[in-house]
């Protein structure tokens, strides 16, 4: 059942006398809700909301934080699986790949409610005699936090949970297209009683929500996750205020591939990580950089493997992708593919035009061998279910091919040679380089990019850290 949707401001849920815009399941077009917009009263009260919170929430003990954390995990875990059929209703993924969606969320909580224990300051050994110097760590206020439409669950919960570990409240504004989800969530927070004001989630204009929060002095930290034009309009709006700003932006990333493997085995991988949410990651694989002594069989293998992925609604069990979560993805994605093919690439999949899709929103997996350097797909983030293939002879070449693009989220490699690991490791500009697998945003680690990819990172040790400020502290006995 998809829920009723509304805003949560100061504990109270708000779905009366706003205007509204409809929400579209992407795979049937139909519309499943009426998502109520916060106006300019109801953002300000947002923040206000979240600045009342801040000073009990932050002088709760992190045992008592923790609680709550553990409680929301749970709460999350316990409605996984109706969670993810909703998210599927208006993001579009299959249902399996929600479910997991889900389960990262519970994880955040689950992680940041341990991590939130273990914020340490520091003694430093002072200068001046009968004195005690120390750093201590103080939250750094009332969050604003941005979450984009392809993990609205995930991004968003990793978001609510690093601020509340940290002790301070948010104002979250995830995607329009994709809120069911997280009012379901936000329904289930506000039932575990905790404090008015601690986690406020409204929807509206994303431009007026995000300059009135940033420019409001009681919001002390920006965290934003989306494409990199945005991000840079917020990095600047931020910048004017002096806040702290947290941006994880486009990604672009490569996938090496040496003549040393089990063609098979990373054919599978690929498929999987390549087509998982139809490609609308961040960091999805977008180019794969093989030895051209084993490209010719890996394309073959790749572009069998694709054409075989059932393609429907994500609520049918047999669906491998569902639809892009929109028609902007839909025109993006189709003028890329049409540019390297103008430009040379060979269509190795049947043509997209060429088989019956079950709706306006699907795209269907689409390989692209030998594209020139030249293709807008090389370079621009393509975002979709696009995997262009290409040749390399020397290891040099591979790695200045992967560092070819303005990114640097994500990078992968599959090889068994110790030396083109060590090289990958440390010659690839990315925030994360995952060598033999696909794995690389774990709640546990830090997440971020380099580059045109973002400032900063999310979850981990890391993530939380961002979260502080500093206090030097000296005590001197007169
Ligand atoms: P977009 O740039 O319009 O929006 C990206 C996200 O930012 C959306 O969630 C949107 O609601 C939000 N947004 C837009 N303007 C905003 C503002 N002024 N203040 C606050 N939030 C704002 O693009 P789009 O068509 O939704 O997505 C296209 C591109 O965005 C993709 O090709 C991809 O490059 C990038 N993207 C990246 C991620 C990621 O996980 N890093 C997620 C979604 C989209």
């Amino acid at each position: 059942m998809y829920p009723r949707l509304a805003l949560f401001i100061a504990g109270q849920e708000i779905d009366a006398g706003l205007p509204t815009r409809p929400v579209i399941n992407p795979a049937t077009g139909e519309t499943v809700g009426d998502l109520p917009l916060a106006q300019a009263g109801d953002i300000e009260r947002a923040a206000a909301a979240a600045a009342a919170a801040f000073g009990p929430w932050k002088s709760q003990t992190s045992l008592v934080r923790a609680r709550v954390l553990q409680a929301i995990s749970a709460s999350i875990r316990n409605k996984q699986r109706d969670l993810a059929a909703i998210l599927t209703t208006d993001q579009g993924k299959p249902l399996a790949e929600a479910e997991i969606e889900v389960g990262n969320a519970a994880d955040a909580f689950e992680w940041m409610a341990e991590e939130g224990k273990r914020v340490y300051g520091r003694i430093i050994p002072s200068r001046l005699p009968g004195s005690d110097f120390a750093v201590l760590r103080e939250p750094v206020g009332p969050v604003a936090a941005f979450a984009p439409w392809n993990f609205p669950v995930a991004l968003s919960c990793r978001k609510i949970a690093t601020s509340l570990a940290a002790g301070c409240p948010i104002v979250i504004k995830p995607d329009e297209e994709t809120p069911g989800a997280l009012v379901a969530i936000a329904r289930l927070i506000h039932e575990l009683d905790v404090p008015p004001g601690l986690v406020n989630l409204i929807f509206g204009d994303p431009e007026q929500v995000s300059s009135q929060l940033i420019a409001d002095p009681r919001i002390r930290k920006i965290s934003f996750t989306g494409s990199t034009s945005v991000g840079r309009r917020l990095a600047g709006l931020a910048a004017q205020q002096l806040k702290k700003i947290t941006l994880e932006l486009g990604g672009h990333a490569p996938v090496i591939v040496t003549n040393d493997v089990d063609v098979d085995r990373v054919v599978e991988l690929s498929v999987a990580a390549k087509f998982r949410n139809a490609g609308q990651i961040c960091m999805s694989p977008s180019r794969f950089i093989v030895d051209n002594s084993i490209k010719a069989e890996f394309v073959d293998k790749f572009a069998a493997a694709a054409a075989k992925l059932i393609v429907g609604n994500g609520a049918d069990a047999q669906t491998r992708m569902g639809p892009l979560a929109n028609t902007r993805r839909v025109a993006a994605v189709e003028a890329l593919v049409e540019d390297a093919i103008a430009k040379g690439a060979r269509h190795v999949t049947p043509h997209p035009q060429s088989g019956a899709l079950p709706g306006p929103l699907f795209y269907p997996p689409v390989v692209l061998d030998d594209v020139p350097d030249t293709a807008r797909m090389m370079h621009e983030e393509p975002f979709g279910p696009i995997a262009p293939i290409v040749g390399f002879d020397t290891l040099d070449e591979a790695i200045a091919r992967a560092n070819a693009t303005e990114f640097g989220l994500s990078a992968y490699a599959f090889t068994n040679s110790m030396t083109a690991m060590r090289r990958i490791r440390d010659e690839v500009q990315a925030g994360t380089v995952s060598i033999n697998s696909f794995a690389a945003a774990m709640a546990e680690g830090p997440f971020g990019g380099v580059k045109n990819s973002g400032i900063g990172s999310e979850m981990g040790t890391e993530g939380l850290a961002d979260h502080f400020t500093s206090k030097a502290f000296l005590l001197l006995d007169h």
